[in-house]
Parts: C-alpha cells; structure tokens; sequence
C-alpha cells in the first residue's frame, strides 16, 4: 500500500502547455504503484497561481475517483484581512464535502503572521493538518521564516492543537544547522551536520511532521545516506511518503522519491514496520482515512 499526501492536479503557468487533468494523476498513480494521493490545491493563494487548480477543481476532480483520491481545501490567510478572521463558514464546507487537510499553504507571509497562526488555529480545531511549503527570500513562493526556524517553532507553541506537516526548499534546508546562505532556497548538498532545526522541532514538538515530497524533500533524505536513513528511523511516526511531482509529463519518469522508497525496502535498510509507516499508516493515521 503506498499513500502519496502531496500530489496535484492543474494547467501549469505560464506556458500552459501542460494539463494534469485528473486522469493523467490516476495514469502516474498507476505507473508508480500509488494506491491513493491526496489532491492539493495552490492557486487560492496569488503567489500559486503557477497551478491552476483551487479547492473546488480538487474537490470535483476527486468525486471521480473516491476510491484513489483524497481532497484538500485551500484558504488564503489574507481573506478577510483580519487577526480574529472567522474561517469558519469555509472549513465547515469544506470538511463537509469531504477535505481532509488544509494545504498547500504557501501565502509569502512569516511564518507566524498574525493571520496564518488564526488560520492554523482553526484548521487544528477542524482537525485539519496544514501541510506547508517554506521557501526564504523575497521572490518565488512560500512561507518565510529566519534561520534556525523561529517563527515555525512560535507557531508549533501558539498551535498546539495544529499538526503541521513540513515541505518545501528553506524547510528541508534547515535539516542541517549548517545551512549555505545561497541555498537556503535551494538544495544544498553534502553531510548534514548535527543539530538542524528540522530534527530539533520534530524531536522537541509533537505536532511538527513532515513530506518526502518534491526535490527538496528528496534531497534532504538522500544528500546525506546514513543521516537521512537514521532521520526516517528515528521520525517514522512524522514522516509521510508524498511526490509533489504537478507535471503530465512525468509519468513515463518514476519520481526519484518512489524509487527511492522502493530501494529501502528492497535493500532491507530500514524495518518493514518503519517504511509501512511512512508509505501508508502515517497519512492514514493523520487524516483518518
Ligand atoms: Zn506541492
């Protein structure tokens, strides 16, 4: 059983060339061997509008197949433009027609503006994990925090009702406590070295997860083999199997986080116990599925 909690569908801007309609997610699900993903939307936020899909397009395209797909709903923290916003009117619609988490939040905002922690509140009150995605730096998209993850770990305190599942290049950065200034937004490579915030806010909060998802997931995992091997034995219960992977093109290509899963198991480097937690009862655990 594999469950991939990070997929999407949607026109990818600007070239349009390229529609991931709902049936191409099913081809990839099918040619990777991905059993159900959950269907994020983006492009309620302005700084998504790369992907065009928003919560109703997901919650549509997920009544196809209710079998392989689980829908997520989108709410921009600026709607409303308040610190006291009630949210309330949409997670109660939503949770209603079938979303199981907020996400993917990716306004570019701190990380603790007052307007995303009233977000994260109420999201954690529907039950609804907020899956993030952090990216530093004043272009590209993303949620933004300092180095060391201040405003991530103020959230974790101010929320603690919230699961927060961690994604993204300046998260994933932060996996080492030596972070490349020039690639904080990137994917820095080499030995990871003892002491990151992402390990010390997952060790320390237990309402911090995280997604293999996307290069940078990938990355982070795989840069360093035996941290990354010790960082998914030791957060196995946090760690949750997710592609990211938005274009119709990738089909033909197995994502490198699929295969990368595939080879732990075949290599027997981790428990089955432990990869059966990440590949599937994580999510299920989390999203009640
Ligand atoms: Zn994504």
């Amino acid at each position: 059983m594999l469950i991939d909690i990070h997929s999407h569908i949607g026109r990818i801007l600007p070239d349009r060339k390229e529609f991931m309609d709902v049936t191409n997610l099913i081809n990839k699900m099918d040619a990777w061997g991905i059993d159900k993903a959950c269907v994020l939307p983006v492009s309620e936020h302005p700084e998504g509008a790369y992907l065009e899909a928003d919560t109703e397009d997901v919650i549509a395209a997920c009544a196809r197949y209710p079998d392989r797909l689980i829908p997520f709903c989108l709410i921009d923290p600026r709607y409303g433009n308040r610190p006291d916003m009630d949210f309330g009117h949409l997670f109660d619609e939503y949770k209603a027609r079938g979303c199981k988490g907020l996400g993917e939040l990716l306004p570019k905002l701190d990380f603790d503006d007052i307007r995303c922690l009233n977000l994260y509140r109420q999201a954690g009150k529907y039950g609804m994990p907020v899956l993030f995605d952090m990216q530093d730096g004043p272009y590209g998209y993303g949620l933004c925090d300092s180095y060391g993850l201040p405003r991530l770990e103020r959230a974790l305190r101010a929320c603690p009702d919230t699961i927060f599942v961690g994604h993204g290049p300046t998260f994933w950065a932060e996996i080492s406590s030596d972070v490349p200034e020039q690639k904080r937004s990137g994917y820095p490579d080499g030995p990871v070295h003892q002491g990151g915030a992402v390990p010390r806010l997952m060790r320390q909060y237990p309402n911090l997860w995280a997604d293999t998802s996307a290069g940078s997931g990938y990355n982070a995992l795989t840069r360093d083999k035996s941290f990354g091997l010790a960082f998914v034995d030791e957060f196995q219960d946090k760690l949750i199997f997710g592609t990211d992977s938005c274009r119709r093109s990738d089909v033909d290509i197995i994502a490198p986080v699929v295969a990368w899963l595939a080879e732990l198991r075949t290599n027997r480097l981790l428990s089955d116990d432990a990869l059966d937690k990440v590949a599937f009862q994580n999510a299920r655990r989390l999203l009640n599925l």
